[in-house]
């Protein structure tokens, strides 16, 4: 009996509280509100908030310096998820190992795989690297789909942001023509910065670069960089000590002299590799807020570029 009347208090209780926000916000401003735009990573939020504006809320549950394959769920992710109108990922199952329990737990109609609220962006990028044949996760192969790093390219960049802008018109409406100046503004900084990149990308092309995972092919393919191997054996699998022996003789065979290396990953394998084959070992940034200074998408490409742009001079 005890047991009960605890049970109605609890749930009298919740009911309150789940009725809080429409007696401290009445309906009529709830139209006026901000979208509220949750992305599982900081780069699907910088190319958002490049075209949303001030009209959208924006959050990400991924931060910049972690492995976007390998989050840590946390409970206030699902604080986010619930109260989100719109959820944008990367897709191609970069987040399967976190994101759809949180998506489920939720309990958020309005985010669920399919509705209005979901928006994979994979399906407005060039995609590389897609699997011939049957490829399952059985062999650790995190990119079973394809290349999930595809926003290191900025012509992805361009059509992702162009995507968002449409979703965000078909929900907002009455904002579409906001949307659309945001995205021509961002279309047009970008061509000037895309200029900028590739001029002081030129000298390099061509250039053989080893990485740690197979983050950068979309990078590699819009600056020709010819990447020849990875220190993981296949994305997703730690080094292995015969893998990176063979490594190393292709290194030297190739005349390899950068290691491109994400920022989560430990540099002891790289490190020695680099001191055996005489490649430097760089530290380039995947995602918008890598490093503090990096808080956007331009952000981004000066960094990398700049520091790539550096090790190859270097190494002439
Ligand atoms: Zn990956």
């Amino acid at each position: 009996m005890t047991h009960r009347t605890h049970s109605f208090h609890f749930v009298f209780l919740m009911s309150i509280v789940a009725l809080l926000p429409l007696l401290l916000f009445p309906t009529g401003t709830q139209a006026a509100s901000k979208l509220k735009v949750v992305t599982a990573t900081t780069d699907m939020a910088a190319l958002a908030e490049e075209v949303g504006g001030d009209r959208i809320d924006i959050e990400s549950i991924a931060r910049g310096y972690q492995d976007p394959h390998f989050v840590e769920a946390k409970p206030s992710f699902l604080l986010k998820l619930r109260k989100a109108d719109l959820l944008i990922v990367v897709g191609l199952q970069l987040e399967i190992g976190w994101l759809p329990p949180l998506i489920t737990q939720s309990g958020n109609p309005r985010i669920q795989v399919g509705a209005q609220g979901y928006l994979d962006a994979s399906q407005f990028a060039e995609i590389l690297e897609i699997p011939t044949g049957v490829v399952t996760r059985a062999m650790g192969d995190v990119h079973p789909l394809g290349n999930p790093h595809y926003w290191l390219d900025p012509e992805n960049g361009r059509r992702i942001a162009r995507g968002i802008q449409q979703k965000l018109a078909e929900m907002r409406p009455e904002d579409t023509a906001y949307f659309e100046q945001r995205f021509q503004s961002f279309n047009q900084r970008l061509s000037t910065a895309e200029k900028t990149w590739e001029g002081e990308m030129k000298p390099f092309r061509g250039r053989k670069v080893v990485t740690y995972h197979r983050s950068w092919p979309n990078f590699a393919k819009r600056y020709d960089l010819d990447v020849v191997g990875y220190i993981e054996p296949r994305p997703g699998i730690p080094p292995s000590p015969s893998h990176t022996l063979e490594l190393i003789e292709l290194m030297r065979r190739e005349h390899v002299k950068v290691i491109m290396v994400e920022p989560y990953f430990d540099l002891k394998t790289p490190n020695s590799i680099g001191s055996q084959t005489g490649a430097q070992v760089v530290v380039m940034l995947p995602s918008v807020g890598g490093e503090k200074e990096v808080t956007d998408y331009f952000k981004l490409f000066d960094y990398d570029v700049a520091l790539l742009t550096k090790a190859f001079a270097a190494a002439q």
